[in-house]
């Protein structure tokens, strides 16, 4: 039997500004939306472009097909690779193949993988902080593979060891938890005092400013909904923040029907945000949702503004039909006899 939730007068949402899609979520999936346009279908996407079901559902539509591995994608044909960034061994086997690519990886991603590349010429030891696993951080480590070492959360640093305790820099993955990110940096500098920091923040601006906003307004929010998938970082830190910050529960959604109704039981204020890969669509969804159930009053919490924009790939500027076409006729073609 359903039972109806108990809910009390003077309900309002709290609506987290900034909140949802990033400057390189926006460029990721632009790119693959052009690549349609300009290429047609179909257009392969090595990894979800972003970590949102809705954009991969929507993008899968249009005729982007996602594939996990490179070797998935037959020769003659386009592949974008996703916002997370890959390894150099990934452009060699796209080379290997003769596939024509498209890289989305997020400038700010890029940046850190540039400074891998730095530290590692330098013959750093590097400690990336960051989730074993993650697209971002295979990608990353892959640059310097022999010099980097991941510490995934401070509980992770009684185990690093290096080689020069005055050669050792520490990197991170561009959407974790500020606050715990920082944990692990001073549990990593009790370690070795001399331990160098980035030449400027990892985590990215987008990260950063989602956290804070949902710090301000899940303090004052009985629940907090977070829009996101369960495999996007950012949209799962924005959980534990809230929980920090002292909302009394919060919850990850991809969709408004996910939304459960016994959570309303008791609930005045419900703080509202998104993951840095979510569209709008879907929070103006839970809002229409919450609107339904009483929670018509939404209360805008604002505590950055952000005008990021990327430019787009340089490669939806080249035709790349046409070089893929070359590239994998000359790829079976049979050579001459000499
Ligand atoms: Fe780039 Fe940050 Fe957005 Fe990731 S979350 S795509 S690093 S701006």
């Amino acid at each position: 039997m359903t039972t109806t939730p108990d809910l009390p007068a003077g309900k309002r949402v709290l609506l987290a500004a900034p909140r949802g899609w990033c400057a390189g979520v926006d460029r990721a999936v632009i790119a693959v939306e052009k690549a349609l346009e300009q290429y047609g279908a179909p257009i392969y996407v090595r990894h979800e472009i972003v970590h949102n079901k809705y954009v991969v559902k929507t993008l899968e539509k249009k005729g982007a097909i996602f594939v996990e591995q490179t070797e998935e994608v037959p020769p003659g044909n386009i592949v974008v690779f996703s916002a997370h960034g890959v390894a150099p061994t990934v452009h060699e086997e796209a080379a290997e193949r003769k596939l024509a690519t498209i890289d989305a990886t997020c400038p700010l991603v890029t940046k850190v993988h540039k400074e891998a590349v730095r530290f590692a010429k330098e013959d750093y030891d590097i400690l990336l902080i960051g989730h074993e696993g993650h697209e971002e951080v295979i990608g990353t480590s892959g640059e310097a593979p022999d010099h980097i070492q991941l510490v995934d959360g401070p509980s992770d640093v009684a185990n690093v060891e290096v080689r020069d305790e005055s050669k050792v820099v520490w990197l991170s993955q561009t959407t974790l938890s500020v606050d715990e990110t920082m944990e692990t940096v001073d549990a990593l500098k009790e370690k070795f005092p001399q331990l160098i920091s980035p030449p400027s923040d990892d985590i990215c601006y987008a990260t950063q400013n989602r956290q804070l906003a949902v710090k301000q307004m899940g303090a004052e929010a009985d629940l907090v909904i977070v829009v996101g998938s369960r495999n996007s970082s950012n949209s799962k830190r924005l959980v534990e923040v809230a929980l920090g910050a002292g909302a009394k529960a919060s919850y990850l959604v991809d969709f408004a029907s996910e939304i459960d109704e016994t959570w309303l039981e008791g609930v005045t204020t419900i703080g509202v945000t998104a993951g840095a890969s979510v569209p709008e669509v879907l929070v103006d969804d839970v809002l229409q949702w919450l609107a339904q159930r009483g929670y018509e009053d939404v209360e805008t919490v604002k505590t950055a503004d952000e005008s990021i924009a990327f430019s787009l790939p340089k490669e939806l500027r080249r035709n790349l039909r046409a070089e893929a076409t070359v590239n994998s006729t000359q790829a079976i073609r049979p050579r001459k006899e000499s």
